[in-house]
């Protein structure tokens, strides 16, 4: 099987820790080139710019983009203009309007753009959303708490405006709720605690609701050590269903499924699974965005209460 040139732009904690084996293992792709500030990946061509990369190499047709948000969309619209294909981490963009704009530009252009969502693909999503689609949901609870110390080291970024904070991982919460949900479900309000220091909140309750009574809460934290506790129990006409480690364990009464992380918390296959998918879209000559969970964290900005809390200090951030 041919191999398609990729190129990864921003090569940081997810491009090393999971995009570049899951190119690596894949089998659909070659890592052609890197567009990287520092360096870039070993034995691998390596661009300052990715206006260089383009220019150089017109035969590198698909872009990785491993980059923060707040600067995911000029890139992004520059592959595109010049007739490369477009896989972005999540969130796709700093805004909804941003990706929207690509979204239309892709179209334009008939090229594929992906806006991936990497839990989407944890091992027990799929089963979720199959026991749910006859189901009446009645209520659910998130729990999505982790340490941002360890998750994001060093990352400036996460806490200037458009880098999200806690809902940088709680983004992935509301992707798996809403490729589970058999109803939509909205945001009807928040409480956002933003560090004395901090352009982005470290911790947030939400509330949403939906068709029939349906209710939901979100409580997430970015302080809370130890491993992660990526939860969520939706209670049903059949009983509750959990999804456990950030989606990778599927609880339903008289069933359990996946194998869990074992005693290595963190994301597990789920990465060789967008690959895969950005494969099968290129050959339909397809593109994915759905922006549902991008527009609930919108949302919750919009229509979040503001409470300061103390300053976030972090040995790795040379910045705060
Ligand atoms: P990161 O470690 O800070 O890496 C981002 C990389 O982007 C940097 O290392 C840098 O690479 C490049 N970059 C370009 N412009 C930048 C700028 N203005 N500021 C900072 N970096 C810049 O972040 P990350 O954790 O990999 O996250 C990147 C994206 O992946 C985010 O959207 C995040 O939500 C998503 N993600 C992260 C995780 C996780 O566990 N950390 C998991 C899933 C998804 P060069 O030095 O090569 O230029």
């Amino acid at each position: 099987m041919t191999l398609t040139d990729i190129a990864i732009v921003g090569v940081g904690k997810i491009a090393r820790d999971q995009h570049l084996p899951a190119i690596a293992e894949g089998g659909q792709f070659r890592l052609a080139a890197t567009v990287s500030r520092s360096g870039g990946v070993e034995r691998v061509e390596n661009f300052d710019t990715l206006d260089a990369l383009l220019e150089a190499r017109p035969g590198i047709g698909v872009i990785s983009f491993c980059t923060p948000p707040q600067v995911r969309y000029e890139g992004a619209r520059a592959a595109l203009e010049a007739g490369r294909h477009v896989m972005l981490e999540k969130p796709p963009g700093a805004s909804l309007s941003e990706v929207e704009d690509l979204r239309a530009l892709a179209g334009e252009k008939g090229l594929t753009l992906y806006a991936t969502w990497h839990s989407r693909h944890a091992d027990g999503v799929a089963g979720a959303r199959a026991w749910l689609a006859d189901k009446r949901v009645q209520s659910v609870r998130i729990d999505w708490k982790e340490d941002v110390r360890v998750w994001h080291p060093g990352q400036v970024w996460i806490w200037e405006a458009g880098g999200l904070g806690v809902f940088d991982p709680a983004i992935n919460a509301f992707s798996i709720l809403t490729e589970i949900l058999p109803v939509p479900i909205h945001v009807t309000g928040a409480e956002l605690r933003f560090p004395s220091n901090c352009e982005t909140p470290i911790a947030a309750d939400v509330s949403f609701a939906g068709p029939h009574g349906l209710t939901a809460t979100a409580d997430l934290d970015f302080l809370y050590e130890g491993d992660p506790f990526w939860t969520m129990a939706i209670e049903t006409d059949g009983g509750m269903l959990t999804l456990t480690q950030g989606g990778a364990v599927l609880e339903v009464p008289g069933d359990r499924q996946g194998e869990g992380w074992g005693d290595q918390p963190g994301i597990h296959g789920e990465y060789p699974r967008l690959y895969s998918e950005m494969a099968r879209l290129l050959a339909a000559g397809q593109s994915e965005v759905d922006t549902r969970p991008l527009t609930l964290v919108a949302d919750a900005f919009m229509l979040g209460r503001r409470v300061d809390v103390a300053p976030f200090t972090d040995p790795t951030l040379k910045e705060t």
